[in-house]
């Protein structure tokens, strides 16, 4: 019998799907979507196929990143159909709500709808699905690390401690139900100001490389700010996309790609 324990539960993988990314942060603000988005681009520059599914429900960020308000359409088997963008198929619980609908969905409905939501979409022959999952452990991040068939799970986190504790939080989230913690990924980790060269530690410096050695798992890159980061959030067209000859932040996120 299936026993109600997390790491008991039966898991399932997503139809048209190779292997499944999450990506999490135990603290919001943190560039968990940022991240998400740029990890996505720089692993489709690698040449794999790539969707990427934003699953927070209540701010839902994806959508805005890559400047698109096309809806997904169902096509006759009821199966909800990614739109594409840059070369990625991406999806987004956003997709389907209208702009400035309050979501009030409590916590056993949003798990059953993310679930539902994660099965219902056409996927075309991914070869990485990536994840965005909400920040924190709560409801809606562990029923979908306990339900679907993920490869491994990176966090996202700053140097500063606060965000660290959190980070610590997620990655024992996802220990506890068996999901391989393919690295931590420290974002916001210095600021090279353009004026005159020098670097900034502006969260902290080494925070993600001893959080990282102490939970031993990979430190996969650390990413800069950089005003182009946050720009090319704003404007829909992830930094990721630009050359790495133009961008710090843009070389980062294809090294962790590459890896
Ligand atoms: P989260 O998903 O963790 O809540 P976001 O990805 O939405 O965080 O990022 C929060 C804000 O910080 C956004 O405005 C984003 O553009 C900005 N940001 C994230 N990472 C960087 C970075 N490396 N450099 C500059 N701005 C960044």
């Amino acid at each position: 019998p299936v026993t109600n324990t997390p790491d008991k539960l039966p898991k399932s993988s997503i139809p048209g799907v190779k292997r499944i990314i999450a990506v999490g942060s135990g603290k919001g603000g943190v560039g968990k979507s940022t991240v998400a988005s740029n990890l996505a681009v720089a692993l489709a520059k690698t040449g794999a196929r790539v969707g990427l599914c934003d699953c927070d429900l209540y701010g839902p960020s994806i959508a805005h990143m890559f400047g698109t308000d096309e809806r997904p359409y169902q096509n006759e088997e009821q199966q909800i159909v990614p739109i594409e963008r840059y070369g990625l198929q991406l999806m987004s619980m956003g997709f389907l709500l209208e702009d400035d609908a309050p979501v009030i969905v409590r916590g056993p409905i949003a798990t059953r709808y993310t679930q539902q939501f994660l099965r219902q979409c056409a996927w075309d022959h991914l070869d990485y699905l990536v994840l965005d999952l909400p920040p924190g452990t709560g409801d809606i991040q562990l029923t979908i690390v306990q339900t679907v068939a993920l490869d491994g799970a990176v966090i996202v986190t700053t140097p500063q401690e606060v965000a660290l504790i959190d980070a610590r939080k997620a990655v024992s989230m996802f220990q506890k139900v068996n999901v391989p913690i393919l690295g931590i990924i420290e974002n916001m980790s210095y600021f090279l100001c353009p004026d005159n060269g020098k670097s900034y530690h502006i969260f902290g410096k080494g925070g993600g490389e001893h959080e990282a050695k102490r939970l031993q798992v990979p430190l996969l890159g650390q990413i800069p700010i950089e005003m182009s980061v946050r720009e090319a959030g704003d404007e829909g067209h992830p930094i990721a996309l630009e050359d790495v000859t133009e961008s710090t932040a843009s070389m980062a996120f294809l090294g962790i790609a590459n890896q």
